[in-house]
């Protein structure tokens, strides 16, 4: 018999009741999520709401209690480098080029954390591909780039590594709309043309729910409203979690 139910997709990375913080009151707690093959999962809250620090807890950079899993790799006590070698890239607020190296030797530290068989000239191309503007600039300093340029290498360089996992912490920040609106663009063609998992943090939440599938909502640290993005859209619950109503 045919089964026309459509599979749901796997879930890449699973956050189980996580909470986490730098020694004082925790900033994230009891947080559960998940990041599924192929869907880019937005990551909403106010200021504070403690969005960055679930990000550092993914990547090993802050302590935790709970469990995250990536596949079946339980990820607690785990190094950053050894996270991002099983399939984790994160891009970090503010971007962080070496701004004395060239484009394309940026692209090369990417390479670090790369299990993949695919070789540097090969996964270079496949940037490429999606970033022509990096490719017509591929030895220009990227210190001399524009904002826009910058961001795409930064996360061109998260790629490199061909990760199962792409963080992304408000890559829009600071750029013009036309700007922002070309890095829509590219993580929808990431969506659409890998099995990647995305978790995206974005301040402009029509942005934000208008590309994503699915949506967390935190609030002083705790979910407070989660599903399908379309769902989301104009909720009172999501209203609720910015305005700070009960
Ligand atoms: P924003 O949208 O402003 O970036 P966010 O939702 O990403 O906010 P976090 O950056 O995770 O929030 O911050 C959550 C809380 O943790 C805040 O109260 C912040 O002051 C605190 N915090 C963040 N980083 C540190 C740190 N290194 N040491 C101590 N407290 C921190």
């Amino acid at each position: 018999m045919t089964n026309f139910t459509e599979a749901p997709a796997p879930a890449l990375l699973e956050v189980d009741r996580v909470t986490a913080g730098y020694g004082g009151p925790a900033v994230v707690r009891d947080v559960s999520l998940a990041i599924k093959e192929g869907r880019i999962t937005a990551l909403l809250g106010a200021n504070g709401a403690g969005k960055t620090t679930l990000m550092r807890a993914i990547c090993g950079m802050v302590r935790f209690t709970g469990s995250i899993v990536l596949g079946h790799e339980l990820l607690s006590g785990q190094r950053t480098e050894r996270i991002a070698r099983l399939g984790i890239a994160h891009v970090p607020e503010g971007r962080g080029t070496f701004i004395d190296l060239s484009v394309e030797e940026n692209l090369r530290v990417g390479c670090f954390a790369r299990s993949t068989k695919e070789g540097a000239a090969e996964a270079m191309e496949r940037i490429y591909g999606w970033l022509p503007r990096l490719a017509e600039r591929r030895t220009q300093r990227a210190g001399s780039l524009s904002g826009g340029e910058q961001q795409m290498l930064a996360i061109g360089r998260a790629l490199m590594a061909k990760p199962q996992v792409l963080l992304l912490d408000e890559p829009s920040f600071g750029l013009a709309p036309r700007v922002a609106a070309e890095i829509m663009r590219l993580l929808r063609r990431l969506q659409s043309e890998t099995s990647m998992g995305i978790l995206l943090v974005e301040q402009n939440i029509e942005i934000a729910l208008g590309l994503a599938d699915d949506a967390y909502v935190l609030r002083t640290g705790a979910v407070v409203a989660s599903g399908p993005a379309a769902q989301l859209r104009g909720s009172h619950a999501l209203r609720d979690a910015y305005l700070g109503a009960h």
